[in-house]
């Protein structure tokens, strides 16, 4: 935490408190709402109450007031999955290690319904992380690739071959109508501008380029079942929690036309059944994902039957894949 004393030691959505600021709704811009839940971070156990707000006019949901920058950035410390500095689990690492190869693949294999990467595709991940699925794109297709995240992992070894950019999506140098892919995985819920994201992707897309999102889906099953204990929720680093309606508006009002929505992604959903039904457990408590693991994979496997229906069945998750407008390409 940082040494901002008189204030209590965690922090908890309030109209005073400096490290929050209030914002108007990331879609139609109004102040209008209502409250929806308080979140915490149920992942790693940090103490902190988050306050998510439905707006009147259009129905997104979204955290407000937020915390700033500067104060979401420890949330993102230590063991955030997707950074993968966590390598070693034990006798279960090869397990791991194919479960975290296995939703690249995943990814790879959405993507290629939907565009054709050879040798002289240009492919940017939005959030990249530490790389792995730009490399899995690199070796399967030979494509050029690149990553934009905030955090500044360059250093990790994974992000070889790949022209990486710290920093902002929209700050970024990168020139108009460059790429083919453009992919964002659980990327835009984190996102404090989305629309200026949006933008910046459409200018940086080629005319008959395609822009791949997914994100959690808050009219899902597991939402319905888990509520404020719904890993969708994620607090305080998710800002927007998207339903299918706002999330197709979204993509519509920055001048892209839907090209094809799923109910499913390349995220397993088993892992919000898992999460959900620890973290309601657990009570704010965090998640210890050493201990985890196993039951984990045990429950990958008694619910096997039932995830087999994970692209009918709206669990968790959803993505969009979208193109320019017309006019526009
Ligand atoms: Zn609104």
């Amino acid at each position: 935490m940082t040494a901002t004393l008189p204030l209590p030691a965690a922090p908890t959505a309030q109209p005073n408190d400096p490290r929050f600021e209030t914002v108007s709704c990331y879609l139609c811009g109004s102040t209008d709402s209502v409250e929806l839940l308080w979140g915490e971070d149920d992942l790693t156990g940090k103490p902190g109450r988050f306050r998510y707000v439905t707006c009147v006019d259009c129905g997104l949901a979204y955290q407000n007031p937020r915390l700033t920058v500067d104060e979401v950035k420890e949330y993102y410390d230590g063991e955030y999955i997707a950074h993968r500095k966590k390598t070693d689990w034990g006798v279960l690492t090869p397990f791991y290690e194919w479960a975290m190869d296995r939703h690249d693949r995943q990814k790879d294999a959405l993507v290629s319904r939907f565009i054709r990467l050879d040798e002289t595709s240009e492919v940017l991940d939005v959030g990249c992380a530490v790389g792995t699925y730009l490399q899995t794109v690199r070796r399967r297709h030979g494509a050029r690739v690149t990553g934009v995240d905030f955090k500044d992992l360059r250093a990790h070894p994974s992000l070889e071959g790949v022209e990486f950019h710290c920093g902002l999506f929209y700050d970024q140098p990168l020139a108009d109508r460059r790429f083919d892919l453009v992919t964002m995985w659980h990327f835009l819920e984190h996102d404090y501008d989305p629309a200026r994201t949006l933008a910046t992707a459409r200018r940086v897309l080629k005319p008959h380029g395609r822009l791949v999102i997914e994100v959690p889906r808050l009219d899902s099953m597991t939402y319905r079942l888990f509520g404020r204990r719904w890993p969708g929720v994620q607090a305080p680093q998710h800002t927007v929690l998207y339903d299918r309606v706002r999330l197709l508006r979204m993509v519509e009002s920055a001048g892209f036309e839907v090209v094809e929505y799923l109910p499913y992604g390349a995220f397993p959903a088993f892992f919000y059944f898992f999460a959900g039904t620890a973290f309601t457990i657990l009570d704010g408590k965090g998640l210890d994902l050493q201990k985890a693991i196993y039951p984990y994979f045990a429950g990958q496997l008694l619910l096997a039957p039932f995830l087999a229906f994970e692209k009918q069945l709206n669990f968790a998750m959803q993505t969009v894949v979208c193109r320019r407008k017309e006019g526009d390409r």
